[in-house]
């Protein structure tokens, strides 16, 4: 049995290291914790974390707290991010999928380097696409053009190519982005136009979306209606804070709701309602920590090891094992967010 914190923001915490609240974690049954975005600063963090730590993996974005500002400057920086430069590269090469989600397109020198499955360092790179240049000139020897711009792309191209799909992979992504009417700290037609943006992203790299709706339903499915025909699109209601209602909603329209401590206050009612009528297998658990520690440590700073809390008042409503809360939501995760 193991948990997955599908949303957590590591780089807040004030009591615990990013290293402590890790390995505190791990302790814990967390197998894997998803560092989400709230600012650029935070969404590089993510990203910094999900090189060091081989169970963390990395959202971007930058919170409808924090979109004033945004435009088309953000939407470049967050594009750079979800290729996965952070502007503190670790060079150590591994490749523990074997997908290179389509990253590699141009000329379709994609065949070279998809699907390897092995431990590469700049050494073993620099052969394998040796290997791969061989296996192109014989294929194409009757084109001498296409060779050199062959030539010339993997020189220029796919190497970089290479080593950013590398990066990418860990950023399982974009967000949290969405509407916050409680404290309205950016106007709202800042969050909206965040809110697109970061869909839009998401769309592209075909990574989820992690929404962040607070006071803002009928908003928050506004926007989101206008994408669920698209094919890439896919995306999660953080912090669920809605009714049965709302929840049906977001169901009808392939959404997925991730539930956290906030069902362990005593006055949680309307989400207990939510809870007991969302399909489990549309279900994940997180923390979002360091905010929102679940009723039994109220008062202390939440940290992803608590995610079990929310686990356990799940299985309590749903009359389940924890063992099968656990199991269930997070083979949900793992098959949303590509984890594994
Ligand atoms: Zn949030
Ligand atoms: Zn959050």
């Amino acid at each position: 049995m193991y948990f997955i914190d599908t949303h957590a923001h590591i780089d807040m915490l004030k009591g615990l290291t990013p290293q402590e609240a890790v390995v505190k974690s791990e302790n814990e049954g967390v197998k894997y914790i998803i560092n989400v975005g709230s600012s650029l600063d935070g969404s590089k963090k993510s990203i910094e974390f999900a090189r060091k730590f081989s169970n963390v993996f990395a959202s971007v974005g930058v919170h409808p707290h924090n979109v004033r500002s945004f435009g088309k400057k953000e939407i470049k920086i967050l594009q750079l991010l979800i290729q996965g430069y952070s502007g503190t590269v670790n060079e150590n090469l591994t490749t523990p999928h074997a997908s290179m989600r389509g990253i590699l397109h141009p000329h379709g020198l994609g065949f070279l380097l998809r699907g390897r499955d092995q431990r590469l360092n700049s050494t073993g790179l620099t052969s394998h696409l040796s290997d791969g240049i061989q296996k192109v000139y014989h294929k194409q020897r009757q084109m001498p053009r296409e060779k050199r711009l062959i030539s010339s792309l993997l020189k220029q191209e796919a190497l970089r190519r290479y080593l950013v799909s590398e990066r990418y992979k860990k950023v399982v992504a974009v967000g949290e982005t969405g509407f916050d009417f409680y404290r309205n700290l950016s106007p709202r037609i800042d969050m909206e136009r965040a809110f697109v943006s970061h869909i839009e992203l998401a769309i592209k790299y075909d990574i989820p979306v992690i929404i962040h709706d607070r006071d803002a339903h009928k908003q928050t499915l506004e926007v989101v209606k206008k994408y669920i025909d698209q094919k890439n699109f896919r995306a999660v209601v953080h912090c669920f804070s809605g009714d049965v209602n709302f929840a049906m909603q977001c169901l009808d329209l392939g959404l997925y709701i991730s539930f956290t401590g906030v069902i362990t206050f005593p006055n949680a009612r309307d989400i207990l309602k939510a809870v007991e009528k969302v399909p489990v297998e549309r279900l994940f658990i997180e923390t979002d920590a360091p905010f929102l520690a679940p009723q039994a440590k109220r008062g202390k700073e939440n940290y992803p090891g608590y995610v079990r809390y929310v686990a356990e008042k799940i299985a309590e409503i749903k009359n389940l094992s924890v063992e099968e809360v656990a199991d269930i939501t997070s083979k949900n995760a793992e098959r949303f967010f590509s984890i594994n």
